[in-house]
């Protein structure tokens, strides 16, 4: 039996945020999202707009700049946002991740000095825990942060990084005990990305090139100890654990994102007529739409039901991992249906359809595939004796 959860109505300042959102995504976000990615840059101003608005780190407490919101909330915002541009969906995920970790695990000062900033949107954040041989298996990252007196010094690399090429700051993972292979001996830091020693390179991604994912590399980079979040050595499990919401917020994003298609669908078939009729008239046209009109609902509720029970502090680690392998997947297939519809129009970029589907598909990797989601759920159902290592 899956936990208790029936209310399914949002209340009236949710109603509003979610309006405003929308209102937000489709004047300013959706009639330049082809454009910005051709631009291959972010708009700094346009992320200001977004802090002013109260979507970034929405959920931190106002005295910290946030808006103090609950996760559903936060939800629909990157449902809305995505709605009008994916790749700027991102946005308050990764605030509102990176900000609840600080918010927990950082001292009183680091955290007075980021996180109104982040809100505001003068600083970009991201999370730096991927390595080049170390991914799913993220317990056996290699970056080294060697203590030496009141400073870590920092040597290696942190691959696949989100928003790598325009953030000012980053949490970052790193191995402070070279003795502890595994899980035990990780500390995680705030990294300003201007230190000495710091480099960046940009990947030639698919999709989603408005948030410039690459690597940061680290030459004796010099972190002050004051950074350290959380105790040393116990980085992963003290500092990671409890962010599970962040799968459901992916979810809430892509469903947005596919959304956003089937909605241009449907007006494009009741508009293009063939054989002397309407598209939306041959059920082979308008029973695909209806299918996945139900299974992007499904999506989102299975979404918001996990964005809830976090704001209710149930346990929601299994439903977290569902939504992350689920909603991108539903959310790229819906896509690729409302591009076939579209007929030979939909296969070059008059629509935004192709866009869409190159920036959902690599949210079925980003943050833990759907083989790791899996392994998680039957972790979560039977135990450990469901992980094979
Ligand atoms: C768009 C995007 C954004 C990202 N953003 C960030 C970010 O901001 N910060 C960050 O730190 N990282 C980020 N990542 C990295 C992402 O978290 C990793 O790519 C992901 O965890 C998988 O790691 P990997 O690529 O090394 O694949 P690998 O771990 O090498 O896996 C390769 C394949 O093997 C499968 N596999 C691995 N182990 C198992 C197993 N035990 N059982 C079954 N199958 C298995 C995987 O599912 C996958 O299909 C991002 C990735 C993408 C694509």
């Amino acid at each position: 039996m899956g936990r208790d959860a029936m209310d399914f109505g949002l209340t009236p300042e949710q109603k509003a945020i979610r309006d405003t959102a929308m209102q937000f995504a489709t004047t300013r976000l959706l009639p330049g999202y082809q454009e910005r990615e051709k631009a291959d840059r972010i708009d700094r101003e346009l992320v200001k707009e977004f802090g002013a608005l109260g979507m970034l780190g929405t959920t931190l407490p106002e005295e910290l700049g946030g808006a103090g919101l609950d996760f559903v909330s936060t939800g629909i915002i990157a449902e809305a946002i995505s709605y009008g541009d994916h790749g700027l969906g991102y946005l308050p995920l990764l605030s509102t991740l990176v900000g609840e970790i600080i918010r927990r695990s950082a001292s009183e000062a680091v955290a007075r000095e980021w996180l109104p900033r982040i809100c505001t949107g003068e600083v970009l954040p991201c999370l730096a825990l991927t390595e080049p041989e170390a991914g799913s298996d993220a317990a056996h990252i290699k970056l080294r942060a060697e203590r030496r007196g009141d400073t870590f010094v920092f040597n290696g690399e942190k691959t696949s990084i989100s928003l790598a090429a325009w953030a000012d700051m980053a949490v970052v993972f790193g191995r402070s005990d070279p003795e502890s292979p595994g899980a035990h001996g990780i500390s995680a830091f705030v990294v300003p990305l201007d230190l000495p020693g710091i480099s960046r390179t940009v990947f030639n991604d698919l999709g989603t090139r408005v948030i410039g994912r690459g690597s940061i590399f680290f030459e004796d980079v010099e972190v002050p100890a004051s950074n350290l979040l959380g105790q040393e050595g116990r980085g992963f499990r003290q500092v990671m654990a409890g962010f599970d919401f962040n799968r459901a917020l992916i979810g809430m994003q892509c469903v947005g994102t596919a959304q956003a298609s089937v909605d241009e669908t449907w007006t494009y078939v009741v508009e293009r007529k063939a054989f002397g009729s309407p598209l939306v008239k041959f059920e082979g046209v308008s029973f695909p739409l209806a299918e996945q009109e139900t299974l992007l609902e499904a999506a989102r509720l299975l979404c918001l039901k996990t964005l809830w029970l976090k704001d209710a502090g149930q346990r929601h680690t299994a439903e977290a991992a569902m939504c992350k392998w689920w909603a991108p997947k539903v959310s790229f297939d819906a896509i690729t249906e409302c591009l076939l519809l579209h007929g030979h129009a939909g296969y070059s970029d008059d629509y935004p359809h192709q866009q869409r589907m190159r920036d959902v598909l690599g949210l079925q990797i980003g943050d833990g595939t759907a083989q790791i989601m899996k392994l998680i759920i039957a972790r979560e159902k039977v135990g450990r004796v469901a992980v094979p290592y």
